[in-house]
Formats: C-alpha cells, sequence, structure tokens
C-alpha cells in the first residue's frame, strides 16, 4: 500500500464513521507558534496555567508520539437549530451550542478509536497512533488550518465555507505517511462582525482573543468570583457564549448536525435560572451526567446564575 492508497483508505473510513470533514498534516511544528507564544507571553490565557505547560508539544505536535509522520484532521459539525423558547416569562440562562449534548470528548475520541481500529484490520501494517481531542497540548486549530480543515477566523476558530466553525475537531497523530492537505485561503476579507459584536470586547485585534475576557472563559473556566465590571456584559450566559460564531456570515445557514448524541438535552439550550439556583449536589450530578457541562462545577455555575438573574431583574420582564 503506497502513502496514497492509504490516505484515500483514512479518509474515506473517516467519512463513513460520521465526520463532515477530513484532512492530513504533516506531523511538524505549527507555523505560526511565535503568534501563540506572544499570546501566552500577554497573559491571554487568564489563570489556565496549563496552557503555559508543554510548550515543546504545543510548538511541535509531533513531540507527541515517537516517529510521528501525519497527522489526520477531522471535523465533527454539531450545529443544530434549537426548539422554539417556552412561552413562559421566566428568565432563562443560555448555553453554548456545544454544550447542549452528550459530551463531545467521549463521542469523537470514540469514533476516532472506531477509525484507528478500522485502519489496523485494514492495513495490516504495524503503526503507532496518539488520539487527541481537545485537552491534549497542542494547538489543534493551527493543526486544522495545516490540515486544509479551514482558516483560521479572525475570531480564533476554524471555519470553513459551507460547515461555518459549529464543529469539534479531533486528531490522531500517527506514524502512518499519509499525502498531506493543502491550507485554504481566508476568507474574512475585510469583515470584522465578530470583533465588534463581542460583548465583553474580548478581541484586542483581529486574530487575537483574551481569553481572561471571553464569557467561555468567564464562566466555564475562571474559578472565584467573575470580576463585578464583566457582569452586565455576560447578559444571560451561564455556559460559553456563541456570539462571535452566531454573527459570523459563514455561519448563517449551516447544516444540521446528523450526529443524534449531539441532540438537545435538558438543560439545553437555556435553563430557568431559578432552577439552577435551588440546584443540590445531586441535581446537578443528575442534569449533567454525561454532558460536557460538568466542566463547569456546581458553584459556578450558581455565581453564573446569579449574575444572570441580576442581569435579567436589570432589564425587566421579558416582553409577552
Ligand atoms: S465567545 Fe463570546 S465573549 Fe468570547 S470572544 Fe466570542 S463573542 Fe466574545
Ligand atoms: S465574523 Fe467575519 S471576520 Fe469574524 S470570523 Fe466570521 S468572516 Fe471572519
Amino acid at each position: 500500500v503506497n502513502s496514497a492508497e492509504r490516505t484515500s483508505l483514512v479518509k474515506s473510513v473517516a467519512m463513513c464513521l460520521g465526520f463532515d470533514r477530513v484532512g492530513i498534516a504533516r506531523a511538524a511544528p505549527i507555523r505560526r507558534w511565535s503568534s501563540v507564544r506572544d499570546w501566552l507571553d500577554r497573559g491571554f490565557a487568564g489563570s489556565m496555567a496549563y496552557l503555559h505547560r508543554n510548550v515543546h508539544t504545543r510548538r511541535d505536535p509531533a513531540q507527541m508520539l515517537e516517529d510521528a509522520k501525519s497527522i489526520i484532521v477531522v471535523a465533527l459539525n454539531y450545529y443544530q437549530r434549537p426548539a422554539p423558547p417556552p412561552s413562559d416569562a421566566v428568565p432563562r440562562g443560555r448555553i453554548a451550542r456545544y454544550a447542549w449534548g452528550r459530551d463531545y470528548h467521549d463521542v469523537v475520541r470514540g469514533k476516532l478509536r472506531q477509525l484507528v481500529n478500522e485502519l489496523r484490520r485494514e492495513l495490516r501494517e504495524p503503526f503507532d497512533s496518539r488520539i487527541c481531542v481537545d485537552t491534549a497540548p497542542i494547538v489543534e486549530r493551527e493543526i486544522a488550518a495545516a490540515a486544509g480543515i479551514g482558516w483560521v477566523g479572525k475570531n480564533t476558530l476554524v471555519l470553513h465555507q459551507d460547515l461555518g466553525s459549529y464543529f469539534f475537531l479531533g486528531e490522531v497523530i500517527t506514524t502512518l505517511e499519509l499525502v498531506c492537505d493543502q491550507p485554504t485561503a481566508d476568507h474574512c476579507g475585510s469583515c470584522t462582525r465578530c470583533l465588534d459584536a463581542c460583548p465583553t470586547h474580548a478581541f484586542p485585534q483581529p486574530h487575537v482573543m483574551d481569553a481572561s475576557r471571553c464569557i467561555s472563559y468567564l464562566t466555564i473556566e475562571h474559578r472565584g468570583e467573575i470580576p463585578s465590571e464583566m457582569h452586565a456584559s455576560v447578559g444571560n450566559w451561564i455556559y460559553g457564549c456563541d456570539v462571535c460564531q452566531e454573527v459570523c456570515p459563514f455561519n448563517r445557514r449551516p447544516p444540521q448536525t446528523t450526529e443524534t448524541a449531539f441532540s438537545a438535552r435538558e438543560p439545553a439550550p437555556s435553563v430557568p435560572l431559578h432552577e439552577i439556583e435551588r440546584w443540590t449536589a445531586e441535581d446537578y450530578t443528575k442534569a449533567l451526567a454525561g454532558s460536557a457541562m460538568k466542566r463547569a462545577n456546581l458553584e459556578m455555575l450558581k455565581r453564573n446564575a446569579a449574575i444572570a438573574l441580576a442581569n435579567a431583574r436589570k432589564e425587566g420582564p421579558a416582553p409577552p
């Protein structure tokens, strides 16, 4: 089997497993490491100290696996339209789309395991591989761009012309020799919608996000108090924020996901804030079993709900 045949097998198996896009990058240092380094040095990672660790693998993902040659990058669409909101006037907290269904770490990892197993069966040649989904110390968006999955938009997310940006990324770093894809062109052009719409002004410049100001960071990653000057801008988001994706023209009509594991389940897509305020530890565990929302603990969710409730009170009752 030569590299081209192997690559074509990898891609066809990945697509059969339901991934929406698959691309191949060389296992090599990322192209824009200096901007990642600069981002870390400017303190934009906030209190996410783990991002400062394992700098050697972030710069060069090949360091994750001995004799790594290629990185298979997959994209899995999670976009779905929400059901119409209930007609009650109860103040609700919004949940970012990516956390509406089952925990994507499990779903994407499960499919990538199937991909590797299938390749072992079909290829009958020894190879090593390492699966990464979100938590590995690598810069996924840069690897995805190198693999031609899309370009990195001014909102720092990977964008695809047809798919938009509502998709998860996953990688298999492997010793297999595969044919690499070419990066795609950047289609942001003169658009600045995401930069202008961000409620907390988290973009000091295009392609640079100060995570310490981002609602996703504040509501999910940040422990302790959310600075009071940010409260009003957090609005009614209690878990993440989708604003810089919602305004993007490439997300105007994204395809619906076909992955049923991502179908919205309680408490998504929005939850009555009073309910969260009343949650016990048991309610929390029961409500969020198998959900990505468990990254925020109960105390954090209650903190977020209290801020959203105070914002709702300031705004007054919702119009009928
Ligand atoms: S997720 Fe929300 S808060 Fe964060 S950068 Fe995007 S628009 Fe701003
Ligand atoms: S909103 Fe505009 S500038 Fe921002 S990522 Fe989308 S196309 Fe690029």
